[in-house]
C-alpha cells in the first residue's frame, strides 16, 4: 500500500491529486519546501449553523476552503449536495489553484459547500440556509471582493449567487465594489452575458482544439475535425447541457446522453434539444422516443465512442470499469471524474485524456471577466461598440470606393457590427482556452512528459512557483 492510500486500500480525493501533483513534480527543480507549500490547503474553515426549517431547527454542515493565496482573492464555487466532506472541498480548492494558474486567472484557488439536498429543500429554506452561510463567511472574513469569491458549482446557480450578494451588501452597505464580492450573478444583478454557459463552451473549445491536431488524432486512429465525431455525455447539468449543445450545434454526433435515472442511446444520434425539451416535461431523460433506455447509467460509460465526457461528479471512471472504457479520448468536464488508478489503466490503453485542471477552466475564466467588470462598473463593449461601428462604415465607404464595387446589406451587417459583451467575453474564452491547450501539449512535447495531465500540472506549478518567488517569500 503506497503512504497516499488510506487503511481500506484506496485514495482519499485530495491524495488523488497530491498523487498527481508529485507526478507532476519530478520535472520540477525546486526546493522540496516550496513543492510542499504549494500542494498545502492554506485555510479550512468548517463550520455548524442552526436553520429553523418549518418547526425544527436543523443544524447545517459546510465548509469553505481557501487552499492557496499565492494570488488574491481566492476563487471558488460553492456546492450543495449531500456527499458534501472535508476532504472533498479540499481537493476542489486544490483544483482552482492548478486550474486558475493554468489560463492565467489571477487567483488563488478555493472551494465551499453546504451538505444539504436542494431537490428536497424548498427554496425558501434553501434561501435561508444560503443567507446564513454567508454570514457566517462574512464574520470570519471568508468572502470579499479581495478576499475570497465564490461562484455556482453543483447544485448552486445565479438563483444563490444572488443571494449571497444580497446578503453581502446589506452587512456591508456602502462598499462601492460590492459586486465583485462573488460571480456568476443574473446578468440584471452585475453577471457577465456568456458566463452560465462558459464551463461548457470552453470543453467544446478544448475538445475541437484538440481534434484538429493531426498528429493526435491519427495517434487513437481518429480523423481530423469534430464533425460525425461519436460523443458520449454523463451529466446534464449546467456544464453537459451546454457542453452537449455546443458539440450537437457543430455537427458532432451525440450517441447517449447519461443522467442519475439512466441513460438514453441511440447509434445515429440524439438531437440535443429535443432531449432538452423531453427532460423539461418529463422530469427524465428516460423514454426520448428517438433512443433506447439504459436502465444502469454506468453502461452508458462503456459504450464504443469516439469522445467521452463525464460533466458530473468526481471518480466515476476507477478501477473497475476503466477497462471496459472504450472511448479514445476522455474529456474531463466534471471535477475529478477519474480515479488515479483508473488513469493509470487508461494511459496504458493509449486513451487521450484532456485534464479537468485545464477543460473545465472556462468556468472560472469568465468569472474573472466578471469580476473585472463589476470592478470597473462598466459594461463590456458599452465604450468601444459605437466607435468601432463608425470607423468599420468609414472603412467600407473607402473600399466601395477604391473597389467600385457595392457591397450586399447582409455584408455591411456583418462587417459594420461593433463589439457586444457577448462577443468581446467569448473571444476572451476562446483565445484562453486555446493557447491552454497548445502550452500544455508544447510542454509535453518538449519534456517527454507521459500526459497531458502531468503536463498540466507541471505548467501550472512552474506558474505558482514563479509568483512565489516574485512574491519575495522564496528567494
Ligand atoms: N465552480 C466552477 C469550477 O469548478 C467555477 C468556479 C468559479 O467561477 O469561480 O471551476
Amino acid at each position: 500500500m503506497s503512504k497516499n492510500q488510506n487503511k481500506t486500500g484506496s485514495y482519499s480525493f485530495f491524495n488523488c491529486i497530491e498523487k498527481n501533483f508529485d507526478k507532476a513534480a519530478r520535472f520540477i527543480s525546486i526546493e522540496k519546501g516550496l513543492l510542499e507549500q504549494i500542494k498545502a490547503c492554506n485555510s479550512v474553515y468548517r463550520m455548524h449553523f442552526p436553520v429553523k426549517i418549518g418547526k425544527e431547527i436543523k443544524v447545517i454542515e459546510a465548509y469553505r476552503v481557501q487552499h492557496s493565496h499565492h494570488k488574491l482573492p481566492c476563487k471558488g464555487g460553492i456546492r450543495y449536495s449531500m456527499k458534501v466532506n472535508q476532504d472533498e472541498i479540499m481537493t476542489l480548492a486544490a483544483l482552482m489553484t492548478y486550474k486558475c494558474a493554468i489560463v492565467d486567472v489571477p487567483f488563488g484557488g478555493a472551494k465551499g459547500g453546504i451538505k444539504i439536498d436542494p431537490q428536497t429543500i424548498s427554496s425558501e429554506n434553501i434561501e435561508k440556509i444560503t443567507r446564513r452561510y454567508t454570514s457566517e463567511l462574512i464574520k470570519k472574513n471568508f468572502i470579499g471582493p479581495g478576499i475570497d469569491v465564490p461562484a455556482p458549482d453543483y447544485g448552486t446557480g445565479e438563483r444563490e449567487m444572488s443571494w449571497i450578494f444580497d446578503t453581502f451588501l446589506s452587512l456591508r452597505s456602502g462598499d462601492v465594489d460590492a459586486l465583485a464580492c462573488v460571480t456568476g450573478k443574473p446578468v440584471s444583478q452585475g453577471g457577465v452575458r456568456g458566463r452560465k454557459e462558459a464551463t461548457g463552451l470552453g470543453v467544446f473549445y478544448g475538445i475541437r482544439e484538440l481534434c484538429h491536431v493531426k498528429e493526435d488524432m491519427y495517434s487513437v486512429g481518429l480523423d481530423v475535425g469534430l464533425v460525425g465525431k461519436k460523443i458520449i455525455i454523463q451529466g446534464l447539468g449546467n456544464v453537459g447541457y451546454h457542453a452537449a449543445s455546443f458539440f450537437h450545434e457543430s455537427g458532432a454526433v451525440i450517441i447517449a446522453l447519461a443522467e442519475r435515472e439512466g441513460a438514453i442511446y441511440n447509434e445515429k444520434g440524439l438531437n440535443v434539444s429535443k432531449v432538452f425539451l423531453h427532460l423539461k416535461n418529463n422530469g427524465s431523460i428516460l423514454n426520448f422516443p428517438e433512443a433506447k433506455n439504459i436502465e444502469n447509467t454506468e453502461k452508458a460509460l462503456e459504450l464504443e465512442c469516439d469522445i467521452l465526457i463525464p460533466a458530473a461528479l468526481e471518480n466515476v471512471i476507477h478501477k473497475n470499469n476503466a477497462n471496459r472504457i472504450k472511448a479514445k479520448i476522455i474529456g474531463e468536464a466534471a471535477n475529478g471524474p477519474i480515479t488515479p488508478e483508473a488513469d493509470e489503466i487508461l494511459d496504458k490503453k493509449g486513451v487521450i485524456i484532456v485534464p479537468d485542471i485545464y477543460l473545465n477552466a472556462g468556468g472560472v475564466t469568465v468569472s474573472y471577466f466578471e469580476w473585472i467588470k463589476n470592478l470597473s462598473h462598466v459594461r463590456y463593449g458599452r465604450m468601444e461598440k459605437k466607435f468601432r461601428e463608425n470607423v468599420n462604415a468609414e472603412f467600407l465607404k473607402v473600399i466601395e470606393t477604391v473597389c467600385k464595387k457595392k457591397i450586399s446589406i447582409e455584408e455591411k451587417k456583418m462587417i459594420l457590427r461593433g463589439p457586444r459583451e457577448i462577443d468581446l467575453v467569448r473571444s476572451g474564452l476562446e483565445d484562453t482556452m486555446i493557447n491552454g491547450f497548445h502550452k500544455i501539449r508544447d510542454l509535453k512535447k518538449s519534456l517527454k512528459i507521459e500526459n497531458m495531465r502531468t503536463a498540466a500540472f507541471v505548467l501550472s506549478i512552474n506558474k505558482i512557483i514563479d509568483s512565489y518567488e516574485k512574491l519575495g517569500i522564496f528567494p
